[in-house]
């Protein structure tokens, strides 16, 4: 079957719950064993003292480690992935903290892309940073043989243990070249003391519609499901995704951080993934149409978007390799600066002035003032973060009307 067919009932079977078509909510914290034996064969495998034997199951035992809502949203979410394993949280931060935690320890290298998410790049220059990770910058049109150079001096001495990405990246769309990053890894991989360079990347903006990072060597790929997997704007969670031996031990942290998802919130996200494949659709089909409209205005500067001529060649090749659709994300930028991108965002009507993405409502705000408030002023000069630069999310409403929002919001400027 497809993916979007396994995602109504997949994992779950009415039998188990009176019969019930949808999973009910297991609104527990604690399961009951059926004898004192199975309870300690079921601590002896979750501690791992002991394997599980090929026809033995592990039994449900407390929500922390395990709960029925948990274990269906990560069945699907592995279907739609086309991963071995996945692990889901209570929010995108707690999945990629949690993974990096997992794979980074004190004196180990990070090589990061910029830009990455705020959040995400808070975490890693100020916390990890100060954990005593090495962390090293770079960019989508950063040449290998410059991170290698890099990597040589004594600052970034100790292995590299990580090479972490967004790609598109947030907020410009710049795509990442997935082969040169594998043959970055592999360089690094062959010195002695990097055994275990792990490729992770955030696939919040095309995935797992438009984009399959796995079937291109990334070893772990990370979400914020509260962006498109949710679309409801309703929810705060996360997942990460990849083969059964990466995942298990973020799995195994997961349970000493209590970063889990709560039952309720897989659930609805659980409800969510029912209409993936339409909304994203839908999304991505009105985003090509606001692209036409905003490449003939003549108050904008700019469209960053995947595909369009501007974002250049190597981008559109890479494009062309990667990606199965451009999604429902664009930037663009207006003439002028803050006050021009200001006027526009609070003339519009239809399109909410809000943070987050991928929702099945239209979202506009100013990555300058706003999500990226926290990237130094030289880097977002560098990766084209503008005064005059507007992110905006398409979501499912009629093209026509988000289109004549952004007339009207455009007309005075
Ligand atoms: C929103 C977002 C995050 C953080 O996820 P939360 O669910 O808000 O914790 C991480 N990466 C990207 C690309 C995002 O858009």
């Amino acid at each position: 079957m497809h993916k979007e067919s396994h995602m109504m009932s997949y994992g779950y079977t009415p039998e188990w719950s009176e019969g019930s078509v949808k999973p009910p909510i297991f609104q527990t914290s604690t399961f009951v064993f059926k004898t004192a034996e199975e309870g300690k064969r079921f601590f002896e495998v979750a501690y791992g003292k002991s394997e599980l034997n090929a026809k033995e199951e592990i039994g449900l035992i407390y929500s922390r480690l395990n709960n029925p809502n948990m274990q269906i949203l990560e069945e699907r979410l592995a279907i739609l992935e086309g991963s071995e394993s996945s692990a889901a949280f209570e929010s995108g931060m707690s999945a990629i903290s949690t993974t990096m935690l997992t794979y980074l320890k004190p004196g180990d290298v990070l090589i990061y892309g910029n830009p990455v998410y705020g959040g995400t790049h808070h975490f890693i220059t100020h916390f990890l940073k100060d954990l005593g990770v090495k962390v090293l910058p770079f960019s989508s049109a950063t040449k290998n043989e410059e991170i290698l150079i890099k990597l040589k001096s004594k600052e970034f001495s100790g292995p590299v243990k990580m090479i972490y990405f967004e790609s598109p990246a947030n907020p410009t769309n710049s795509l990442f070249d997935l082969e040169e990053l594998n043959n970055l890894k592999s360089i690094i991989s062959s010195e002695p003391k990097n055994d275990d360079v792990m490729l992770v990347m955030d696939n919040t903006y095309l995935g797992p519609i438009w984009q399959k990072p796995l079937d291109f060597g990334v070893d772990v790929v990370c979400y914020s499901a509260t962006k498109f997997l949710n679309g409801h704007s309703d929810v705060i969670a996360g997942c990460v995704m990849g083969k059964e031996e990466a995942i298990t031990p973020i799995k195994t942290l997961r349970t000493f951080l209590g970063s889990m998802i709560a039952p309720y919130t897989a659930w609805l996200l659980t409800r969510s993934l029912e209409t993936l494949h339409l909304r994203m659709c839908k999304q991505g089909e009105n985003a090509e149409k606001v692209v036409e409209f905003l490449l003939k205005q003549k108050t904008v500067k700019s469209v960053s978007f995947p595909g369009v001529a501007s974002m250049g060649k190597i981008q559109n090749d890479i494009f062309k390799r990667q990606c199965k659709g451009a999604g429902a994300m664009i930037s663009f930028e207006v003439y002028g600066g803050e006050k021009e991108a200001f006027k526009v965002l609070n003339k519009l009507k239809l399109i909410k002035l809000a943070v987050s993405l991928g929702s099945n409502e239209s979202l506009a705000q100013h990555p300058h003032s706003m999500t990226h408030a926290d990237v130094p002023d030289d880097i977002k000069e560098e990766i084209g973060i503008n005064k005059g630069l507007i992110r905006l999310s398409v979501g499912i409403e009629n093209a026509y009307d988000i289109i004549d929002d952004l007339k009207q919001a455009l007309k005075d400027i």
